[in-house]
């Protein structure tokens, strides 16, 4: 038998089968072996004591330029409306004296050592950042790519059309290397939805990128930008490339209408995220997904300039997810689980996701016996192993 590069024994799977072997070789699994197996020699081997193994967590919206990570406890300081929330970051990220790679270096280590081995992250591009946190946060992600994927996007916190030259600024920043480029309430914000939209879907065209828009506005306004949202995607053949991040509005809508609405995103292939928002209407997740919308998760804000709150811990989000949506069933924590892992891989372009023979080996292992308490109770995670390497042990990179 050919030797492998690293064993895992003891092992259990998501379907419930016990005592299994994984066998890892040049970063993917080359094996699952059943109870009694002949086994091959390996260079290392880990003893899982019945742990389950889980596919990795993908984290399919956050800020890793925001955190406060890796600083003494910064006490909270905006205001509890939005645009006071911005203008806090305008005025607190340049003076922390941490730097933004800094910072994101130490969210990114965090999300890894909880099993996270995809994140798709927003990065601040506004008049007064310029490129400066897409920078950091580049730095951050080549500093730690042997451990997690990092997918970026250029997001106008501050607005595209309120200030000058922000549609050459979000072009500059996928120029230097933003994969996708962000808008936000193009109403509410900008208070000029077609120039917002018109703007970043010509950057799309002209850049060959995807989009990724926070859409907050609630109710009938909401819906009227998801609606033009949709049509654009569809006009630029722009199908399976474009998110709306949160849209709460689908939240706050009779059901009649989320039923359109749903129908409408599944038609322009038009994605979303949530992160289980507290203070705003969530939107039917489960709704969206039985209508053919890929529906991902992320955790937002994880101890930043605009939360106390988060650890980065997608589990943890999963948990709290299931909790706001009241699912209970095995079957349906199951459902969020893909949500919070196999969907936002997808959506973050990772073709191959999954524990099988044949695929990428990124992967964690927790004492759970199935999903459903790996989302209920999110126990510590081992092992995580990013392309086949051990890279967090016991809550804590290696
Ligand atoms: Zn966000």
């Amino acid at each position: 038998m050919t030797p492998c590069d690293t064993l895992l024994t003891n092992a259990r799977l998501a379907d419930g089968r016990g005592g299994m072997a994984l066998a890892l070789t040049a970063g993917r699994i080359a094996a699952i072996l059943p109870p009694g197996a002949a086994l091959p020699q390996a260079t290392t081997t880990h003893d899982l004591h019945g742990d389950l193994v889980l596919p990795a967590l993908a984290d399919g919206h956050m800020h890793l330029d925001k955190t406060l990570f890796g600083l003494p406890w910064v006490s909270h300081q905006a205001e509890p409306f939005r645009m006071s929330r911005i203008e806090t970051d305008q005025r607190l990220l340049p003076s922390l004296p941490l730097n933004t790679e800094a910072r994101a270096g130490e969210l990114i280590r965090r999300c890894v050592a909880h099993g996270t081995g995809h994140i798709r992250t927003h990065v601040d591009i506004t008049p007064t950042f310029g490129l400066k946190a897409l920078e950091g946060v580049l730095a951050a992600r080549a500093a730690h790519a042997h451990m997690a994927t990092v997918q970026t996007v250029a997001f106008p916190q501050a607005g595209v059309m309120r200030a000058q030259g922000m549609v050459a600024l979000l072009e500059d920043a996928i120029r230097c290397g933003a994969d996708l480029v962000g808008g936000i309430d193009p109403a509410e914000v900008d208070r000029d939805p077609r120039g917002q939209l018109d703007a970043i879907f010509g950057i799309a065209e002209r850049q060959g990128v995807g989009i990724d828009i926070h859409l907050h506005e609630p109710g009938e306004l909401g819906l009227f930008s998801l609606q033009e949202i949709c049509a654009r995607t569809r006009a630029h053949a722009m199908q399976g490339q474009v998110t709306i991040s949160h849209g709460f509005c689908l939240g706050g809508l009779p059901e009649s209408k989320q039923q359109a609405a749903a129908a409408l995103m599944a038609e322009a292939g038009v994605a979303l995220v949530s992160h289980g928002a507290g203070g705003a209407t969530l939107p039917p997740l489960f709704l969206l997904a039985e209508a053919g919308v890929r529906v991902f998760c992320g955790n937002d804000d994880i101890r930043d300039t605009w939360s106390p709150y988060g650890t980065g811990d997608m589990l943890e989000r999963a948990s709290v997810i299931g909790w706001r949506v009241d699912v209970r069933h095995d079957n349906l924590l199951e459902q969020l689980y893909g949500m919070c892992a196999g969907n936002g891989a997808q959506a973050l372009g990772v073709a191959e996701h999954g524990v099988a023979a044949g695929l990428p080996a990124h992967f964690y292992t927790l004492p759970a016996e199935n999903i459903a308490e790996a989302i209920g109770q999110h126990p510590p995670r081992h092992l995580v192993f990013h392309n086949g390497r051990l890279v967090a042990k016991n809550g804590a990179t290696v």
